[in-house]
This record gives C-alpha cells, structure tokens and sequence, in this order.
C-alpha cells in the first residue's frame, strides 16, 4: 500500500474531483504530500481578542468576540449588499458581504456568540470588516487549532471557487483528523539528535499549526536545513564520482610557449588575484584530476589573461586549448587580443565563426587534426561535429551563463579523456547561489581589478535633466571621448522597447547632428552583418555615440568609451546595471554611469538605482539583489539550465543554513563516499528517491 501521503488529494475530506482539477492546476497540489508541502507565508495571532471600542481601519487582521444583533441589506442593483451588526461589551462593528448572501443568513444566527476575524475598514465614517471570517466557538468542529494561524497563497481562480487561505488550513487539518499517519523520516536519526532537528513528522505538522513564534522557526529551521542538505549532499557526491572516475591529462610542465609570452610579451605585472587564481589553476591541471572550475571574476579583472596563459601550459604539455565565446563579437574580440598577446611567438592560434569562408574551414580542420593549431577561438561553432581536434586537453568557457548545459556536455565528446574545463564569468555570483548552482565546481575569484583603473562616477538623472546630459555628452566627446547609450529589451514590451530606442535615436541625431557627430546604432533585430559594422564603427573610434540594446551588456573592450548611459535605468536588474557599468572605466580619463529614469520611481527600483550609486563592487551589488529580488530572477540562473525550486529555503536569506549543510555533507561523504554505512541509508534512500522525482543531477556543468 503506497503510504497515505502519496495518495491523491481526492482522497480528503472536503476534496471532491472539481476542487481536486483546481489544486493541481492552480497550486500544483495533486496529492496529500503536495498540500503538506504546501508551505504558509505568513502567520497571524490568534491567541489576541481586540474590544471594538479599540479598532481603527489602520489595524491589520484582528480578532473579536460577540453576537450579531440583525442582518440588514444595503444598496440595491449590483451594489447590494449583505450587512450585520456586530456587537460586543464596549461597542458595535457592522460586517459586510458582498457575495454568499444566502448562505451567510442561514449559517448564522443573530445574539449567539461567534468570533469574527477580518480587517478592519472605514466607509462613510464608518468602521466595518468586508467578508469577515466567522467561527462557532460552542460548535465542536473536528479541526485543529493553533496558536497562531497559517496563512496561504491562494490565487484568484482558487478564491472565486471559495478556497481561500482559511480553506487550505481546514484542508490540511482534515488530512489529521482524518487519517492516522506518520510521515515517513527523511535525516537518519543520528543528524536528528547530532544537529537538534525536529522530525519530519512533527516539522511538517508544526509549520501548519504551531502554538507560537518559535514553533514556527524550529519547524522552518529542520525543513530548510533538509531541503539545502540534500543539494549539497547531491553536489558533492557527483563531484566526488567525477574526480573517482576521469583521470584528467596532466599538464606537469611550463614550456617555451608559456615562458616566451610572460617574459617577452606580457606587458604588465599580473595582479596578485591573477597570480592567485594561476596558481589553484595549475595545480588543477598538474594533479591528474579533471579540473572542472569555474573563474569568477568583475568585468575588466583580467579574466582573458588567465586563460590565454592556462592555455599555453595546455599547448607546452603538448594538448590543444580551445575557447569559446557567447557571441561573435565577443569571440572576434578574444581572438584580436590573444593575436596581438602571442605576436611574434611560435603559437598557432585560429578564429572559427559561424560566417568562416569554406577553404578556410577545412584549413582549420587539417591543422586541428595534425596537431598544428594550438588555440583555436570561436563561437557556438566550435562544438559543432565538424570540428575535430586532435589532442584537446583544455576547454575555456567565457560568460557561462550563455551556453546550455548540453551544448557544454558536446564538449566532452570531443576528446576521448574529457578535458580540464575551465568556466568564465563575470556575472559575479554571490556565495550562496554559486555554492548551489556550481556546488559541483571548484571555485577561484579574481577580486581585484588591474591597478589604475579610475572608479566610474555613477550620477542619476532624472528626464527633466536632458538638456543638462546632452551638454556633457558634447563636452566628452569635444574632449575625445566616446559614449555608450543603452536601451531596455525587455521581451514581453519588444515594440515599445524598439520605439524608444527610435525616438531616443532621432532625439539624439536632431542635438548631435551628422556630419559634426557619427553615431552607430546596434539592436537584436538587425542583421549579425550589420551590427559588427556598426561596432566595428564605434570600436575604431569613427563614431562618437554608440546607442544600443543591451546586445553590448557582454565583454566588449572599448578602452576610449568613459560615459555610458543607461535610458530606463530603472527596468535593469542590478546585475545587468552592474555589467552595462563595467563597459566604461577600462581608459585612462575619468569615467561615467548615467543612469537615466522617469521621476517617479517604485520603492525597489530607486533602492536598486541607489546601489549602484554607492557600491561599484560586483559580489556586493550581487548579494543586495539576490536579497532584492530573490534567487528566482538573478540572471544566468534560469538559462543555467538548473532549476532549483526551493520550497522553504531562501538563498538570500539562508546563507548560514547552506554554509553549515555544506560543512556536514562534505563530512559525509568523505567519509563514506557511496553512503553505504547502514547509518546513511536513509541518505541513499533519499537521493534516489529525489532522483526519481524529477532532477536531474549528472547535467550540471
Ligand atoms: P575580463 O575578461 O575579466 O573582463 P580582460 O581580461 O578583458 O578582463 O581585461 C581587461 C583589460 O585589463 C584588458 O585590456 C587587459 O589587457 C587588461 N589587464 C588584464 N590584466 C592586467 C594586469 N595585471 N595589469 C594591467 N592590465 C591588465
Ligand atoms: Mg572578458
């Protein structure tokens, strides 16, 4: 017999097939389980009984005590209404209901005692509670109580068919009364007693009808530690397996090719985090382990340079490097800075793009498959099955978050021992997303910028200020200077995103007129011929202004580009506002962020354009929007291809949850790898039920 919280919520009392379709539907509730699991979002007291005398329509949701001395009707047509007085020793309270009127008179029964839960309101001067709760307290319903009450998302659907938050709590008080059970536990016992967790059970019981405040915090603390335990449980195993099963090539030596660019050609002394990040790199790469790492680091950190030089030992240990980049302008760039970085030196380095002429394909390919080429850069192209190389010993992935996970997994198929995989971003992610979306990866941080670099001053301007902006813009570019504009693209507003990029074009062309001012424009819809032309005009310095849709917000070097200016400023995530900045500030002169926004501004909008005014450091401004926004929209999250869909836990939030499961998971399974202890059956037990249930663990990275 499947246990009774993996049967159907039709199964319930009070759930018929009707209600049972718009569960499921609406809050994906189609068994028991699922309505366990279905977690309140907040809590509200009611120990607290309020006098009338004492309310006011400024109070939040209150609870009365009293008798209703007589019905009444209000209005008439579609206005008409239902009314009671409410009355108890220190005043009257009228309720009102709009819809259920029958029903309401025949339920209630004037001068008996009730309780009355609602929010107070003020109409004509007059206090009321629309749509109140009312409960019976001489009727002995078979419902659970608690001290304080669970309250439910519910949704609009959910509620025009009366399943309200009150429904859902009577709901999950029938699966009690209703059915003698336990649910079954998921921690073995020693983790229970070890890290002073509730049982399952009781967790499960207490969020949804707890007596009090650190009822709730026990009950929340035991289901978070378990859900965040099982990713890092899940992480860490797969990374354990990988390392036990693939050798990786080892790369012992530094060679003439190494040596010659750093000694000959680097221009600069490498910052100490370059150096540091160097240094976990090659010992990756020398151990026989598969390196799977992934280099985080602020744009304009020097990110390239590591891979270049991590590609050259790949190269003097005999092996081929390949990077690939998101975009063709991106890759294009690569690959003019890696040539110009390798000039004069006994390397064979090579672009491959989508629009790569045919002779020169199969140029490429005979030199892939004899071993010549050393590096090869491109785009997508790379992985398609054309492309064979002959020894590929080392993979650089840059801006991560643009390649699907099967696309990367094509990757490993080209070599016959998997190469050492080294993933760029410059995303900054903060600790915890990354502890959990790359749990499985090692991870190095470049956390410091090349130095004199001058910080980017960040202004915000509001549209009345446009004339002011237009005279700076003209003061830059007198004084040499060339100027980004950027442009929201937001998909589900397309049209009107390209209509202010038109207007704001022909704003710009009327105050910065040809043939004095040149100015490029590049958005998604033009052709990919088109828009290098266009960033081709503005990277050789032959156009002053740049506008564009956020087509720019990846990698591009433009080091003679100080002002960006960011139009709707408001409608950018903070990462993306972050990135967009990052394009400016790489030159010598003092550089700018204009953020450009319409005067009124939501509370979470201007908190987002304050950061940015106050913080240039991209981990901080990462972590104030995993707190903003939460875990669900940091970007690069949803195209990573893994969906963590936290029930409980917040990544925000929870960070000291998720650093502390780590720690015990790690414990774990170092100790006992393939959680065979009969002690961490249960463990084993879980995973593969989890397993079952839908995510798929060996896809990431
Ligand atoms: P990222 O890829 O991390 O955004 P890049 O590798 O493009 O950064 O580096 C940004 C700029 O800084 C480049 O022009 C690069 O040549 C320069 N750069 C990199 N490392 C150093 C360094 N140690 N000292 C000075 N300049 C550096
Ligand atoms: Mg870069």
């Amino acid at each position: 017999m499947p246990e009774i919280i993996n049967t159907e919520i039709t199964y319930l009392t009070g759930v018929g097939p009707k209600r049972a379709e718009l569960l499921g539907k609406e809050i994906g509730v189609k068994t028991i389980s699922d309505l366990l699991y279905y977690f309140p979002y907040k809590y509200i007291d009611r120990t607290q009984f309020h006098n009338i005398a004492d309310l006011s329509s400024d109070m939040p949701y209150i609870q009365i005590s009293g008798v209703i001395e007589r019905f009444f009707t209000e209005g008439g047509g579609r206005s008409k209404r239902l009314a009671a007085s409410f009355r108890d020793d220190t005043g009257t309270i009228k309720l009102v209901w709009f819809k259920g009127i029958n029903w309401i008179t025949n339920s209630y029964t004037v001068n008996k005692k009730y309780i009355v839960f609602g929010k107070p309101g003020i109409f004509n001067g007059m206090l009321n509670i629309i749509h109140p709760e009312i409960e019976d307290p001489g009727k002995k319903e078979k419902k659970i109580t608690s001290g304080i009450q669970a309250q439910y998302n519910t949704t609009e659907k959910l509620k025009s068919s009366y399943i309200t938050s009150r429904t859902i709590n009577k709901l999950l008080s029938n699966i009690y009364t209703q059915f003698d059970f336990r649910v079954k536990e998921t921690l073995p016992g020693w983790m229970i007693h070890k890290y002073n967790l509730m049982q399952l059970h009781d967790a499960l019981f207490t969020i949804h009808f707890p007596n009090n405040n650190r009822d709730v915090e026990k009950a929340r603390y035991r289901l978070k530690f378990e859900e965040l335990f099982y990713i890092q449980l899940n992480l860490l195993r797969f990374k354990v397996r990988r390392a036990n099963q693939y050798k990786g090539f080892i790369f012992s030596t530094v060679g003439d090719k190494f040596n010659n660019f750093y000694y000959k050609n680097l221009p600069f002394e490498l910052t100490d985090a370059q150096k540091k990040v160097m240094r976990e790199i090659r010992k990756d790469i020398g151990s026989g382990k598969q390196m799977n790492r992934l280099l985080q680091g602020d744009v304009g950190s020097g990110k390239t340079l590591v891979a270049l030089m991590s590609m050259l030992i790949a190269n003097d240990n005999g092996y081929q490097a390949c990077l690939m980049a998101p975009t063709e302008i991106l890759a294009i760039q690569h690959y003019n800075t890696i040539e110009s970085f390798v000039a004069g030196l006994d390397l064979e380095v090579r672009l491959l793009r989508g629009s790569t002429k045919k002779s020169e394909r199969s140029e490429i390919s005979e030199m892939l498959g004899d071993g010549r080429l050393n590096i090869l850069i491109g785009t997508h192209a790379l992985i398609e099955d054309t492309v064979q190389f002959s020894r590929l010993g080392l993979v650089i992935i840059d801006e991560q978050h643009r390649f699907g996970v099967a696309q990367r997994a094509r990757l490993w198929e080209k070599s016959s021992k998997p190469p050492h995989i080294l993933v760029m971003t410059a995303t900054p992610i903060p600790r915890t997303l990354a502890m959990t979306l790359y749990g499985d990866l090692d991870v190095s941080v470049i956390d410091e910028l090349p130095p004199g670099r001058k910080p980017v001053k960040t202004l915000h301007y509001t549209d009345s200020a446009r004339l002011r902006l237009f005279r700076f813009m003209k003061k830059e570019i007198e004084a040499g200077q060339q100027i980004y504009i950027v442009y929201p693209l937001i998909k589900e507003s397309e049209k009107m995103d390209y209509k202010n990029l038109e207007e704001g074009v022909e704003a710009i062309t009327r105050d910065f007129p040809a043939p004095r001012y040149v100015i490029s424009i590049v958005h998604g819809q033009m052709k990919s011929r088109e828009k290098d032309y266009s960033m081709r005009l503005f990277k050789e310095g032959k156009a002053h202004i740049l506008i564009a849709t956020t087509v720019i917000e990846v990698g591009v070097d433009i080091q003679n580009a100080s002002v960006m200016i960011i139009e709707s400023a408001e409608r950018f995530g903070l990462s993306q506002l972050h990135q967009l900045r990052g394009r400016v500030g790489r030159g010598a002169s003092q550089s700018y962020c204009i953020l450009m926004s319409s005067d009124k501004l939501s509370g979470e909008a201007s908190k987002r354009l304050e950061i940015m005014i106050s913080s240039s450091d991209g981990f901080e401004i990462a972590e104030a929007d995993l707190r903003i926004r939460g875990p669900g929209d940091i970007e690069g999250t949803q195209q990573s291809g893994i969906g963590f869909n936290l029930k409980i836990a917040d990544l925000g939030r929870d960070g000291q949850i998720l650093e502390y499961v780590r720690r015990i998971a790690g414990d774990i399974i170092e100790k006992d790898p393939d959680l065979k202890n009969d002690d961490n059956t249960i463990l084993k037990n879980e995973i593969v039920r989890q397993a079952k249930t839908g995510f798929d663990w060996s896809s990431i990275s």
